[in-house]
């Protein structure tokens, strides 16, 4: 965690960069679909977006999530694309440093800290189920393991240096780290996307590719909890984008509401336009909750499955919410390119993919809910014989 007093200093600075150095550039990244590298790499290494979460020990800011968690939102704001490869960046050097041994970290996380290194999440397969129905493998030849199979819609597959595969070894998963540039991996791009536009999330092929066995991150087999745990904080950060994209849709309806004036008077003072409004600010107010919620649990040292899902559920049902209702207040001039709403409508929409569709979520909130009924009942059993 950054000393308080120094990080509100940071953070007011930070934001200050994003909207002056980041912001002016969103339209070339709409227009052209692609991220200006030459121009966003330098603002981010100076304000320091690389090391968000990376511990200062390996040149990071070593953020906790509660101090991250405005900075991720701000980003949103500014931009989709640029948050996710903030968001991905941060989110996966954070995952590789909870996973990794002490010589792994020291590989790789200073240059991942300034941004001369990235790692890349590689779960999602074009011929396969999420997690256990994975079906890229590692087979352990020596001291090595040979890697086949396909990954796509990586995040920063055009810039990762090291990707963190979930391949099964044997009947088990485990996460292996490949680097870019390893004899066997193809790396191609993927179409442009519906929003958060720039980013590449492409298809990686591996075909016999070697790596060391030392390049696997923790034991054999510890795969489905080391996917897990990277997963779960990471949810609770694509919430948090998505409480930006929210909390700016609904700033814009309050000031556009104000401002168009309709049969002589502003639409803000129809109780059908205020009704929008309040329902918009009734979601961004509880998103706000459940996020502080689970980052003071999470910065607590709390696993916090249950309720990670539930703040990626409800924060994609609420940022999906307001920005329809964002875009019938702005009314037709809303679905022009004049407005960003316009583009926050598409960028909200990858916050419904991003670590885990709703019925995963769901699925991880029954089954945690469910194990603790199973204790509950146990107890009551013990306590009432
Ligand atoms: C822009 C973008 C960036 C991404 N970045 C990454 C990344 O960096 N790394 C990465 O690994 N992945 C990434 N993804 C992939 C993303 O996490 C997945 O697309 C998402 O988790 C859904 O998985 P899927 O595409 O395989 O859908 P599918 O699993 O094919 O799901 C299709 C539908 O079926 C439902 N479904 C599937 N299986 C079940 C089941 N067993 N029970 C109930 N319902 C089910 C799903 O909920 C969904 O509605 C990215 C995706 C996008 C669009």
């Amino acid at each position: 965690m950054m000393d308080p007093t120094a990080y509100e200093d940071f953070r007011a600075a930070i934001f200050a960069s994003m909207w002056r150095d980041l912001a002016p550039l969103e339209e070339e990244i709409e227009e052209h679909e692609s991220i200006p590298r030459e121009k966003i790499w330098p603002a981010l290494r100076e304000m320091g977006a690389f090391g968000l979460l990376i511990p200062t020990e390996y040149g990071g800011h070593g953020l906790s999530i509660a101090q991250y968690l405005p900075i991720i939102a701000e980003f949103a704001k500014v931009h989709g694309g640029i948050r996710a490869l903030v968001h991905v960046h941060n989110s996966m050097g954070h995952a590789f440093w909870e996973l990794a041994d002490e010589r792994q970290r020291d590989a790789v996380l200073p240059g991942v800290a300034d941004g001369a290194r990235s790692v890349a999440f590689g779960l999602t397969e074009p011929d396969s189920g999420t997690g256990l129905d994975t079906a890229t493998t590692a087979v352990a030849d020596g001291d090595d393991y040979v890697i086949n199979g396909r990954k796509w819609l990586i995040t920063n597959s055009d810039f990762a240096s090291h990707f963190m595969v979930f391949a099964r070894t044997g009947s088990t998963l485990s996460v292996v780290t490949v680097e870019r540039d390893a004899p066997g991996l193809r790396i191609e791009e993927l179409p442009e996307t519906m929003g958060c536009k720039g980013g590449q999330h492409g298809l990686l092929t591996f075909t016999d590719v070697r790596v060391p066995q030392t390049n696997r991150l923790g034991a054999e087999g510890s795969g489905a909890e080391g996917m897990e745990r990277a997963l779960e904080i990471s949810r609770v950060l694509v919430a948090a984008s998505s409480l930006g994209t929210a909390e700016y849709a609904l700033d814009l309806s309050v000031r556009f509401a104000q401002q168009r004036v309709t049969f002589g008077k502003p639409i803000a003072s129809r109780q059908a336009v205020q009704r929008y409004l309040a329902e918009m600010a009734t979601d961004v107010h509880a998103l706000r909750l459940l996020l502080d919620d689970a980052a003071a649990k999470w910065d607590a040292g709390r696993r916090i499955p249950q309720e990670a899902s539930i703040c990626k559920l409800f924060g994609l049902e609420a940022v999906g919410r307001v920005t329809d209702r964002a875009l019938l207040v702005h009314g037709g001039i809303g679905y022009t390119r004049r407005h960003p709403i316009e583009r926050l409508y598409r960028d909200a929409r990858l916050n419904w993919l991003e670590e885990g569709t709703p019925t995963i979520q769901q699925l991880v909130i029954a089954r945690e809910l469910l194990k603790g009924a199973a204790r509950h009942s146990e107890d009551m059993e013990l306590t009432n014989p």
